[in-house]
């Protein structure tokens, strides 16, 4: 799309036709069920805090909705993050994979537990961690020492996970990932934030992973205000994850017994309620926003503009939608048009490994990322108003 008035027109009268007139956000909160009556009962019990029914209730829905055995909900995704990164066993001073486009968060969690992240490329179809990358990084770096786990033998740090994450709630190529990351060593834990709602074959991102991560930010597929929650099948994990998130308290009638530095990251209840409500619009918000990314998809291709698409054999969320433009300079003045209309449209981060707290970590070229980002957009997704009628219970 070139960056001229008419593109920006043709544009923008997609995005009206789409969401009407007025202000349009990148992706707003849709409470168009049951919420006022859920959270109505919450504040009648009186048990609006940790304490109370509602977040094994919400807990319970996520596993079913997902197929993960163990759910252990959280106050926001980065926590759910922090949390499986340290069951997973990272430490002060080891090393964690992830990739360079990311939103902070990713990096973030990882540098609480003082690890340091090392950046890899992502696939140019994707925008998910690259296997071949992955898989180039680790021949190069790794080796498996007797422990059983991998270690950089430049750095002479032990690679402690990885945290590939699926971008815009399109599902990366995880069962390669998790493959080689299993050759060596190396457990995964999937920030499937973006992601709720996602599949790759016929499993739920996040579950692919010795642990995943979801976020219910109100930004995402559904919120609860701020949540998170940790996915995993191992029964062992999600006690480790309630534990430590739970100021890593012991069972007893009524004394106050810790037995480690533990995190106050459990979900209050008044969350669980709104996401419990939440829950029950999402099979089909999820078919209202596939809509949405069939006529962005039309769209584009009448015009020649590269849609970013889900690859073959996923079914995506369609969190965000996305184009790639032929040129990096195409972007700003998009950015300035559809400002100036009152429309939200974003660039994609800026990647990790150039924000000053991580511009000093290793990276292995991002050659893909660091062509790709500049000329990525994101376009207003959310579920549009005149859909909510749909929505209705
Ligand atoms: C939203 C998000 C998170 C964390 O979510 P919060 O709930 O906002 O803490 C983590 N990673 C990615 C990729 C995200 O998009």
């Amino acid at each position: 799309m070139t960056a001229d008035g008419p593109a920006a027109e043709d544009l923008l009268g997609h995005i009206r036709r789409e969401y009407g007139d007025g202000e349009v956000a990148l992706h707003r909160p849709v409470f168009v069920g049951d919420e006022r009556r859920w959270l109505r009962e919450c504040v009648e019990s009186n048990f609006v805090s940790t304490a109370g029914s509602l977040v094994g209730e919400f807990e319970r829905r996520l596993a079913a909705f997902t197929g993960a055995a163990h759910v252990v909900a959280t106050v926001n995704g980065t926590s759910a993050l922090h949390l499986a990164l340290r069951v997973a066993g990272v430490e002060r001073g080891d090393e964690v994979l992830t990739q360079a486009l990311s939103f902070v968060a990713t990096a973030n969690a990882i540098a609480y537990t003082g690890a340091e992240p090392v950046f890899l490329d992502v696939d140019a179809d994707s925008l998910g961690l690259s296997p071949v990358a992955l898989a180039a990084w680790l021949h190069e770096h790794a080796e498996r020492r007797d422990d059983g786990r991998a270690w950089n033998r430049r750095s002479g740090r032990r690679i402690a996970a990885c945290v590939p994450m699926h971008t815009f709630g399109n599902p990366l190529r995880i069962a390669a990932v998790v493959a080689i990351c299993a050759a060596h060593g190396i457990p995964v834990v999937e920030d499937a934030a973006e992601a709720l709602g996602s599949r790759a074959g016929d499993r739920h991102a996040g579950t692919f992973g010795a642990l995943g991560v979801l976020s219910f930010n109100g930004n995402k597929v559904i919120t609860t205000g701020g949540g998170g929650a940790v996915l995993t099948d191992d029964a062992a994990l999600a006690a480790r994850a309630r534990h430590l998130g739970t100021t890593a308290r012991c069972a007893h009638p009524y004394e106050f017994v810790h037995d480690e530095v533990g995190f106050n990251y459990r979900l209050p209840n008044l969350n669980a309620a709104l996401g419990c409500a939440q829950m029950e619009s999402l099979p089909m918000m999820l078919t209202i926003k596939a809509e949405v990314a069939a006529r962005y998809r039309r769209f584009f291709r009448d015009r020649g503009v590269a849609f970013v698409e889900p690859l073959p054999d996923t079914s995506s969320n369609h969190w965000l939608n996305a184009i790639v433009l032929a040129s990096a300079e195409d972007r700003e003045p998009l950015l300035e048009a559809t400002a100036r209309a009152g429309v939200m449209t974003r660039p994609v981060w800026r990647l990790l490994s150039q924000l000053p707290m991580y511009a000093h970590c290793a990276h292995d070229g991002l050659a893909v990322s660091r062509e790709l980002a500049p000329r990525l957009l994101n376009l207003p997704s959310s579920v549009p108003e005149r859909e909510f009628a749909r929505l209705r219970p």
